[in-house]
């Protein structure tokens, strides 16, 4: 290659040809949409039957790796999804096993783990080996943009109000020239469990949730008994209940606009307490509950 000195002119360059901006991808290759109920644990699926989830596969009872949002959604962008709970298997040798079930999802044949490395971050991975586009809708602000997970999304959204799976649904779009990959976080399903209709000012009121901070330094604190009333526990289980009711209606009209062919992932990033052995919600909480999650997946019905 020949050196160009200061003011020397610039010689004729060739007229730039079409330089694709990404990875081609592999023919074939599915989109995927991986939809986290936000602290929706097992037991309220199984409660609520949802029709149009059931129409994706059987769910089935996992476990996360995570209590709390965060670190679980970073394992899940690890591409790692909820585990089955397998006895007398190594770690490393799960995780490869589970990843290597993407070539199944994607239709992508002859995945290889080592391509994931060194990242070990699968929107890099589907962005910059496979050619997809990434985006991400989430409703927790804990996900929002600035944090960490916000790595090789094309793009990446905090949505303007926590529960409202149906505002995202218009801002989803598809290629036929790239396959595309979609996180979305679902809030209806976390704490205080509204639907997008409902007047926040008509939303429960755990004394406890939301006075345990604030009073923190008076004395006496909330009692137990406050905090544990087991009649508004039940009725905020009903609610997560009700909010996966609801949510049916919002996937009837996802599965409608998702191309055919397209993967869809619908699990949950953590359980939820309602009062078992005195627990309340999720995050600092080590009880079988806040780790069991429901998991489907399979070709949009
Ligand atoms: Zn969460």
């Amino acid at each position: 290659m020949r050196l160009r000195r200061g003011k020397e002119p610039a010689p004729p360059q060739p007229a730039p040809g079409p330089v694709p901006s990404y990875v081609q991808p592999p023919p074939g290759a599915r989109n995927l949409v991986v939809v986290v109920l936000d602290s929706l644990r097992h037991d309220s699926w199984l409660q609520a039957e949802p029709e149009v989830l059931g129409r994706l596969g059987a769910v089935e009872r996992r476990y996360t790796y995570a209590t709390w949002t965060a670190p679980s959604h970073y394992n899940l962008l690890m591409g790692l999804l909820p585990h089955t709970n397998p006895v007398e298997v190594y770690a490393s040798e799960y995780y490869k096993q589970d990843f290597l079930r993407y070539s199944d999802r994607l239709n992508v044949p002859g995945m290889e783990f080592r391509r994931l490395l060194p990242s070990i971050f699968l929107p890099t991975y589907l962005k910059h080996t496979l050619g997809y586009r990434t985006h991400a809708m989430v409703s927790m602000p804990v996900l929002n943009p600035h944090t960490a997970v916000n790595r090789d999304f094309d793009s990446f959204e905090l949505m303007p109000t926590h529960n409202d799976m149906a505002a995202m649904l218009g801002k989803m779009t598809f290629s036929d020239e790239r396959p595309s990959f979609y996180l979305l976080n679902v809030g209806e399903t976390h704490y205080p469990y509204a639907q997008p209709g409902e007047d926040p000012s008509k939303w429960p009121r755990i004394s406890g949730v939301h006075g345990v901070f604030k009073h923190l330094d008076d004395q006496p604190g909330p009692d137990s008994t406050e905090f544990f009333d087991a009649t508004t526990l039940r009725e905020l289980h009903g609610r997560q209940v009700e909010a996966v009711r609801y949510l049916d209606g919002v996937f009837a009209r996802l599965f409608d606009l998702l191309p055919s062919n397209t993967w869809v992932i619908v699990t949950s990033d953590h359980g939820e307490l309602f009062g078992e052995d005195r627990f309340f919600g999720h995050g600092p909480v080590c009880h079988e509950k806040v780790l069991e999650v429901p998991f489907v997946e399979g070709v949009v019905p």
